[in-house]
């Protein structure tokens, strides 16, 4: 854990910053190790802090050690305290969380001090988010742990979906064996769309019923440790017609080809244009209208974005999906996504669920 503070002080420096102060909750448990609903993180080079209230402050206790635990009530006063006591000069702050009402409160609390103890606010954002996106190994063996579930849920139940079962249905079989499989809770709110239903990327389990030779797309994620898996597949009951075989097939190709030759140091738009162009070139490119990829971690969706014309580069260490579909309208869609660990030589597949 106190690696993860040694690269936040170091992000610090970079930022020129004395302190932050991390308020969302996967970066405070990311950070401290704390993973009750409630607290703030303040982080200096050379001092941690852990505020939270009456109801967390044991569990911080354990589950922080680095930090120190600070009890506090419903106003800001332990920040200005603690600022004044550590003579913090630029004070960091998550601009992407902070609510505005949340930044006058702290405002005014910190002008309760003398003006040459009131450190300036800087907006920040991703500082931690960054740092998340390379996992260390416990954060891999949770992942796979996540993975694993959903991958356990989708082999047991694909098989056995049958014509006349709805959407509805086979979500909930699904959940279920997430958790049987050992899920805390799921990623999100997992999605059965069968046939024209299936050309809505986000579609939302409905009453109706699958139909034989027509296109179901299963996306799903289960949660260990806090850690959030994210698995699509299609598939067909019964004999599945000329589009199904022609889209299937692109879909597949186009992913096969992105994971067999994404590299550390692409950018993740040029690891986005591996699976576009093959889509493109079959004469799909219109029809694949999301991102390659995204980030996954204590977050369904983090970074790295792996989209067009994302600049940013792809690291060793850093995990994303790869889930490239084709979406017709009136007829359905198709997406298959697996999660791949980025290594020195290429990527890692660790989704197992048959295609
Ligand atoms: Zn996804």
């Amino acid at each position: 854990m106190s690696s993860r503070l040694d690269n936040l002080h170091r992000k610090l420096d970079e930022k020129g910053l004395d302190a932050i102060l991390v308020s969302t909750p996967e970066n405070r448990r990311y950070i401290s190790g704390f993973t009750g609903s409630a607290g703030y993180l303040l982080v200096s080079r050379d001092h941690a802090a852990l505020a939270t209230d009456f109801r967390y402050t044991e569990q911080a206790g354990s589950q922080s050690p680095d930090f120190q635990v600070v009890k506090v009530g419903a106003d800001w006063s332990w920040l200005r305290d603690l600022v004044r006591e550590q003579g913090h000069k630029r004070l960091g702050f998550e601009s992407q969380h902070v609510t505005v009402d949340t930044y006058r409160q702290i405002s005014k609390a910190l002008k309760d001090l003398p003006s040459e103890d009131r450190p300036t606010l800087a907006a920040t954002s991703g500082i931690v988010e960054g740092l998340r996106t390379v996992k260390d190994r416990e954060e891999m063996d949770l992942l796979q742990k996540a993975i694993d579930a959903s991958d356990a849920a989708m082999d047991l139940v694909t098989p056995t979906i049958r014509p006349g079962e709805t959407e509805r249905q086979i979500a909930w079989r699904l959940e279920v064996a997430m958790r049987e499989a050992g899920a805390d809770s799921l990623s999100f709110d997992t999605i059965v769309a069968a046939g024209p239903n299936g050309a809505m990327p986000h579609h939302r389990p409905s009453d109706r019923a699958v139909a034989e030779g027509e296109p179901i797309v299963i996306d799903m994620g289960a949660k260990v440790g806090g850690y959030c898996s994210d698995l699509s597949r299609t598939m067909c009951v019964g004999e599945p017609d000329e589009t199904f075989r022609k889209v299937y097939d692109t879909v597949l190709g186009s992913q096969l080809t992105a994971i067999a030759t994404v590299r550390a140091g692409m950018t993740a738009g040029e690891a986005d244009a591996l699976s576009r162009d093959v889509i493109a070139g079959a004469g799909y490119g219109d029809n694949f209208g999301h991102s390659l990829g995204h980030g996954v971690g204590l977050f369904i969706h983090e970074y790295p974005r792996v989209g067009p014309k994302s600049e940013s580069p792809l690291e060793a260490g850093m995990v994303f999906t790869v889930e490239p579909g084709i979406y017709l309208s009136g007829w359905g869609g198709v997406r298959i996504e697996d999660i791949v660990l980025l290594g020195e030589d290429g990527a890692a597949v660790l989704s197992k669920a048959k295609k």
